[in-house]
């Protein structure tokens, strides 16, 4: 059975395993100043289920157009399902969950969804370089978090045209990120680890064995609801070395939303991955590859 993956930018791919289609968040639809991937929203006329990791407008943006003109059934946050009714989804096909679900996708497909953590937008440094290490900020309250945020956005208006106009195109209403989910696919020639916001609780990820991860690598990581202390890189690595994947292929790493985002440095990461789960090995995906993920099982 021929499964494998399309990289669609952000956070978002595709997962095709025999007949079945899975679209792991739904943001496809760039600003024309982000490199172009090859695939727009309106083309996409197979998909059997879109999983969604959090609500945020470069994650969900996209999921209401892809499910009315497939009828493909979301699984999403409660604040995911919330917007997607709003935007006109059948109700019929939005399936909220918190954290706990198995969940069928097909005779021998299944996902098993996970509470997870989003990272720190909130910090002084939102996207910092992956080998730049941060520290501090560390007991912040949610209120004061909220302001940080408020700033940021604010910082966000100011990039201009182009921007503010997919901003504003893309607003879907929602509020915060809706609590980040992580997906644990089960396959019949191996399990995949989605994440598309580079956050977790670290008890939740070292019980957690993945023969593929895609692990989010952007901003400052989130662990356990505090900033990592130390850089991007050094946080992938942990995640690594807690899930030991056979395989890591990053999200969220690539210029989306040029002015907001930067393209992440993938040597420091690979650097640190080497360090931590030398066996693990990084896969460096291109745009709408088709790749297959899966090497046999010994
Ligand atoms: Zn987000």
């Amino acid at each position: 059975m021929p499964i494998t993956l399309d990289w669609l930018g952000c956070a978002t791919f595709r997962l095709t395993v025999g007949n079945l289609v899975v679209f792991l968040d739904a943001y496809i639809d760039r600003v024309p100043s982000a490199a172009q991937t090859g695939i727009t929203t309106d083309t996409v006329k197979r998909a059997d289920w879109i999983v969604v990791g959090h609500s945020h407008f470069d994650h969900l943006y996209g999921a209401e157009r892809i499910a009315k003109a497939t009828g493909a059934t979301i699984i999403g946050s409660y604040e995911t399902v919330r917007i997607m009714e709003a935007q006109g989804v059948p109700v019929a096909q939005l399936m909220p969950v918190a954290g706990g679900e198995k969940i069928r996708l097909s005779k021998d497909v299944t996902v098993d969804v996970f509470p997870s953590q989003h990272s720190c937008v909130w910090t002084s440094q939102p996207m910092p370089a992956s080998e730049a290490v941060c520290l501090g900020e560390l007991g912040v309250t949610y209120q004061e978090q909220q302001e940080h945020i408020k700033a940021l956005w604010a910082r966000l208006s100011a990039l201009g045209g182009e921007v503010i106009s997919h901003l504003t195109i893309s607003a879907q209403g929602a509020r915060g990120d809706g609590g980040a989910l992580l997906y644990f696919f089960e396959t019949p020639e191996g399990s995949l680890l989605y994440q598309d916001t580079s956050g977790h609780w670290s008890g939740i990820l070292q019980n957690l064995r993945p023969d593929v991860a895609i692990l989010a690598a952007a901003g400052r990581g989130n662990i356990n609801g505090e900033p990592v202390q130390g850089s991007l890189a050094q946080f992938v690595a942990r995640q690594a070395e807690l899930l030991r994947p056979g395989k890591v292929i990053l999200s969220h790493h690539d210029n989306w939303l040029p002015g907001f985002s930067r393209a992440i440095d993938i040597t420091p990461i690979r650097t640190e991955l080497a360090r931590w789960t030398p066996r693990t090995e990084l896969i460096e995906m291109g745009y709408m590859t088709g790749a297959p993920i899966f090497t046999k099982r010994e």
